[in-house]
């Protein structure tokens, strides 16, 4: 059975662009009569706030982005058995920032000059197998790269809190996801994190990186583009249809105004590649 994932982030609002990625992950398992998880992405606690996430909550209800099942938050897991795993291929980094700031050495671990020299403290690195990585990707196709080109993630920080590419591939594995729908920001990191799912012996899942989405000024939307997030659209007065007849055609599915209407037109593979661009002005409802 398909299990995909709804896997907000408490610490911006929702705007175009995650409504696109997660208007894929619905259409996705809806299409296929398959499971819809939600995982509240909090690994990083210092950014994580309640009120963003009831707000999320609050947007995701209005526009009908429903879920089946609600799997534990990333800031209650235990994350010590998939480090444990991965044991093998980990080490210290104490790379200070302006070694990191270098660029990096050729064939180098860390993206500085520690590797390999057994610290105690430091951050954690996994450590990345040379070579080159395929993947597909149901919408951009085969794609190849490189993953030492992005330096050894690292796992857990310095402070010793885990990172976003240890929690979301551990959480996927846990929560049997096998459909990531997610933005096109993540497409060439799917590299690094394929070498993760790897090494915890488990099977990758069916990728799909849907448009990025970017305001006006060319950027991925952000707090700044404020009118492009869906609360301030519905306070000026923007209906959910609204948002789908905006959205949907960035999958594909041109004049549809609710999800339910766009299920049996779903195609993974539907839609432009992106970028798309939003005007800041709200102007394209
Ligand atoms: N929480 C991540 C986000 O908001 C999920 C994306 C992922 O890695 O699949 O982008």
């Amino acid at each position: 059975m398909l299990v995909g994932r709804l896997a907000p982030t408490p610490s911006g609002l929702l705007h175009l662009g995650n409504v696109c990625a997660f208007a894929g992950a619905w259409l996705s398992a809806r299409a296929a009569d398959g499971r819809l998880l939600l995982r509240i992405e909090d690994v990083d606690r210092e950014r994580a706030r309640p009120d963003v996430e009831q707000a999320l909550r609050d947007d995701l209800a209005w526009l009908g982005l429903t879920w089946d099942v609600e799997t534990p938050r990333q800031s209650a897991r235990d994350y010590a058995p998939a480090l444990a795993r991965l044991a093998p291929r980990l080490y210290r980094c104490q790379c200070t920032r302006a070694m990191r700031a270098a660029p990096l050495p050729d064939g180098a671990g860390c993206q500085g000059r520690c590797d390999g020299k057994g610290y105690a403290t430091g951050a954690v690195r996994f450590r990345l197998e040379a070579g080159s990585l395929s993947f597909i990707d149901c919408r951009w196709g085969p794609q190849h790269a490189d993953p030492r080109r992005f330096g050894d993630p690292i796992l857990v920080r310095r402070d010793g809190l885990v990172s976003y590419n240890l929690a979301v591939v551990a959480d996927d594995i846990d929560d049997g996801v096998n459909d990531v729908v997610r933005g096109s920001d993540l497409l060439e990191y799917t590299a690094v994190q394929m070498q993760l799912w790897s090494a915890l012996d488990a099977a990758a899942p069916r990728w799909l990186h849907t448009p990025l989405v970017l305001g006006a000024d060319g950027r991925k939307l952000s707090k700044s583009h404020g009118s492009a997030h869906v609360g301030a659209m519905r306070d000026a007065g923007a209906t959910p249809a609204d948002v789908w007849r905006l959205v949907l055609p960035w999958l594909g599915i041109a004049g549809a105004t609710s999800l339910a209407e766009a299920v049996p037109r779903w195609e993974p593979s539907g839609g432009p590649l992106g970028p798309i661009t939003v005007s800041a002005s709200g102007a394209d409802l």
